[in-house]
């Protein structure tokens, strides 16, 4: 048996679960959820996070769809076991202290995206207005790149290459893994928000610049 949570963090997981049940219900209902894939965290302190278990319907989580993690993935007061992915969160909370939730979906566009740009490694944006959305951004006369990593059941690799890009020196706003989905994350609920709802639709017109250039 694993022991209970101390009653502040009870409240806090609370606290965390129905923002992320909130955002989830809204997210699937774009249709970026597809069939109970794609995860969600927010942090509790700098110890603890909180992330959807995996296997469950993104559009209908309710607080005993959250469990708690400590920052090496391992669960803490829970039987359950956390998503695969668990350690492309935590590593997002430890490489980045300002980061306080983490969004990663399985879009149509996110897929397809991540096949078509996989050769070149990154999605380079340039020019759109939207990029704005993304922090520390205040002119669309600007390049944003978001990588395209390798896809891989063996999280750890995944990992280590996030932390070339970011070891490297270069921005890292979100990351498209080939044929799977989108990372991204913000200093707030609304702040990741923006930026997955920005990189979905600057994705969508990268892809239509495509289809539809001579
Ligand atoms: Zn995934």
């Amino acid at each position: 048996m694993s022991k209970p949570l101390p009653t502040a963090v009870s409240a806090l997981l609370a606290d965390r679960a129905d923002a992320i049940a909130e955002a989830a219900r809204e997210l699937a209902a774009f249709g970026w959820t597809p069939a109970t894939s794609s995860n969600f965290s927010m942090r509790i302190d700098d110890q603890l996070a909180a992330i959807t278990i995996s296997g469950r319907d993104k559009g209908r989580l309710g607080r005993d769809d959250i469990m708690v993690i400590d920052m090496n993935g391992k669960a803490v007061g829970s039987e359950y076991r956390p998503s695969a992915e668990t350690g492309l969160h935590t590593q997002v909370y430890r490489r980045f202290p300002d980061a306080n939730v983490v969004l990663h979906t399985h879009s149509r566009t996110q897929s397809v995206a991540s096949r078509l740009f996989a050769a070149e490694g990154r999605v380079r944006l340039e020019g759109w207005e939207l990029q704005k959305a993304i922090a520390g951004h205040t002119t669309h006369d600007s390049t944003l790149d978001i990588p395209v990593f390798p896809n891989t059941q063996h999280m750890p690799e995944l990992e280590a290459r996030v932390d070339a890009w970011i070891d490297a020196g270069k921005p890292l706003y979100a990351y498209l893994i080939n044929g799977h989905g989108i990372y991204t994350w913000g200093h707030d609920m609304a702040e990741a928000r923006r930026h997955l709802e920005a990189l979905e639709f600057l994705l969508g017109c990268e892809l239509d610049l495509r289809r539809l250039s001579p």
